[in-house]
């Protein structure tokens, strides 16, 4: 069964997970927002095959380039954020300069597609686009786990006042992509604690089931 640790990083306390596989010998990290001794310590033996990006803001990739050198795998991104990665304006660390420098990584190697079954870690991850914090918002869902990026969190949803956030489509992506799936899938959000679906549905005051 697959396995996870969640890291919770930097300035904007951001959630990056490393995943394990039921062998705990291979690994995966999502979302890897700084480099942090920690973490690579969780890595140390295991053979790292993959870096699952939910979308390219500063906070969640600052670590990128570091663990790609180290591991030489793959990173995974939306196209809609392909550039993002490589220019602070658009992934938002020219703006935070109180909390950050800029930041900057190389391009993604691999680009996800709304839909798409990835097979990692002898597991199945469904990939759900969610535009509306950023355009290539995705989660990444396997089995009753839901990695969720900045789209919904508990009691909360991600900002939408950022470039090319979009209040609509994230109250859609959350009702037609999220609020769908079933009541007890673990919501494993970007920031906070994690919450459930169902939990969702109920009470959260901004997007109403
Ligand atoms: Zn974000
Ligand atoms: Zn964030």
């Amino acid at each position: 069964m697959l396995t996870f640790q969640r890291f919770t990083l930097g300035a904007l306390q951001t959630n990056a997970y490393v995943l394990i596989d039921a062998s705990r010998t291979r690994a995966a990290v999502i979302d890897p927002g700084t480099p942090d001794a920690a973490l690579l310590r969780r890595l140390e033996g295991l053979k790292v095959e993959a870096i699952l990006l939910t979308h390219a803001h500063f906070d969640h990739i600052g670590g990128v380039d570091d663990l790609r050198r180290r591991f030489g795998c793959p990173v995974y991104l939306h196209a809609l954020e392909k550039d993002w990665l490589g220019d602070p304006v658009k992934n938002g660390s020219a703006r935070w300069t109180d909390v950050t420098g800029p930041i900057a990584a190389g391009v993604p190697d691999v680009y996800f597609e709304d839909g798409q079954k990835l097979e990692l870690l002898g597991e199945t991850f469904e990939v759900l686009h969610t535009p509306g914090h950023s355009p290539g918002s995705v989660g990444l869902l396997c089995g009753d786990l839901l990695f969720a990026g900045d789209a919904l969190f508990r009691r909360s949803v991600g900002r939408t006042d950022l470039p090319g956030g979009n209040a609509d489509a994230l109250a859609r992506s959350i009702r037609e992509k999220l609020y769908v799936l079933p009541d007890g899938v673990i919501v494993l959000p970007g920031h906070g604690p994690e919450t459930t679906i169902g939990e969702e549905k109920r009470e959260n005051p901004y997007v109403r089931a």
